[in-house]
């Protein structure tokens, strides 16, 4: 049994207040792995061209993430993404996107990805990301992400597509231009009414916020004095998230489990934009991530005596 991730595998240049950095590994199913990697076993699903040297799959291969499914395209370029961060770092620019092996991938699951028992699609074309999860038969969770585009271009694709997972995972933004409702709330009680029994908003520096039929959990952002590189927030959070809840393979999937996979999420992030690229996560402990989750779990827990209000 393991956790697939189909999504993209790239190579970033990203130019944020803390620096620059020309060429590093990046990807949201890279960012995604490598977050997973300390839950369970991860089988990655994507393309990648020549220019694939060593060092990125070494990197990619963190924590054993297992590399079979990943498909060289000969004589292709692996995916480019070039972002510049603002300076209060919660919003970017993309200045360039080569698609590269990208255009015109087909996900080829091989019989050991179809198999897992947990399914994160990241962010991809709709079409591909349903042709995935009517692959996967056998998983007990899927979570899924997408970005503003394909709720420009592929609104229909896209809801179909959601229709089938268990968990949305977007920003508020996105969330709010998916539905067309005006706060995340609403966009999330829409959405709980498509099919999946969990929504999650991401909301950048302000943390993310879980929503399911039995109510809302919030987690803040873990507080940093420094952010380096927001790279790969996202797609970290969805790993420590998602590696989570595969890794409670006894357990039912309930608000309360999925609240506290929130904080794994977190914890992982906040690690994440410490460093450029993969650098902090690569060498990130366990041991780490635990005391980040205890602080976060005295974050979110106070003990309220009632008072006696007027009025
Ligand atoms: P995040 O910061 O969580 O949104 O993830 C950023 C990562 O997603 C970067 O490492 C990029 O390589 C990758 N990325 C950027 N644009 C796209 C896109 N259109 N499709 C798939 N992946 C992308």
């Amino acid at each position: 049994m393991s956790l697939t991730v189909v999504g993209s595998i790239a190579f970033d240049a990203v130019k944020t207040p803390s620096g620059v950095r020309e060429r590093m590994l990046g990807g949201a199913a890279t960012h995604f792995a490598l977050g997973a990697s300390f839950f369970d076993d991860i089988r990655v699903v994507g393309p990648v061209g020549d220019d694939f040297d060593e060092d990125a799959w070494r990197v990619l291969r963190t924590r054993g993430t297992i590399t079979d499914d990943v498909e060289h395209v000969p004589g292709g370029k692996t995916f480019f993404w070039k972002g510049e961060y603002h300076d209060n770092l919660n919003s970017r620019d993309t200045i360039e996107t080569d698609l590269n092996v990208f255009e015109g991938f087909e996900p080829k699951l091989s019989d050991a990805a179809r198999a897992c028992h947990v399914l994160f699609l990241a962010n991809i074309q709709p079409d591909l990301q349903r042709g995935v999860r009517e692959q996967c038969t056998g998983a007990r969770f899927v979570a899924m992400d997408s970005m503003d585009l394909w709720i420009k271009i592929a609104r229909e694709s896209l809801e179909a597509t959601i229709r089938g997972v268990d968990c949305l995972i977007l920003n508020d933004e996105e969330l709010e231009l998916l539905t067309g409702k005006p706060t995340v709330l609403a966009a999330a009680q829409e959405i709980l009414g498509w099919g999946p029994t969990a929504v999650v908003a991401k909301l950048g520096k302000y943390g993310a916020a879980l929503y399911t039929a039995e109510g809302v959990f919030a987690v803040p952002a873990y507080p940093l004095e420094t952010v380096v590189d927001p790279t790969g927030a996202g797609d970290s959070f969805a790993g420590g998230f998602v590696g989570y809840v595969a890794a409670q393979r006894d357990e039912d999937i309930t608000h309360d489990l999925l609240s506290t996979a929130m904080a794994y999420g977190t914890a992982v992030a906040s690690f994440n934009v410490e460093a450029f690229g993969t650098e902090r996560v690569e060498q990130l402990t366990a041991g780490e991530i635990a005391e980040r989750v205890v602080d976060l779990q005295r974050m979110t827990s106070f003990s309220a005596e009632p008072v006696a209000l007027r009025g």
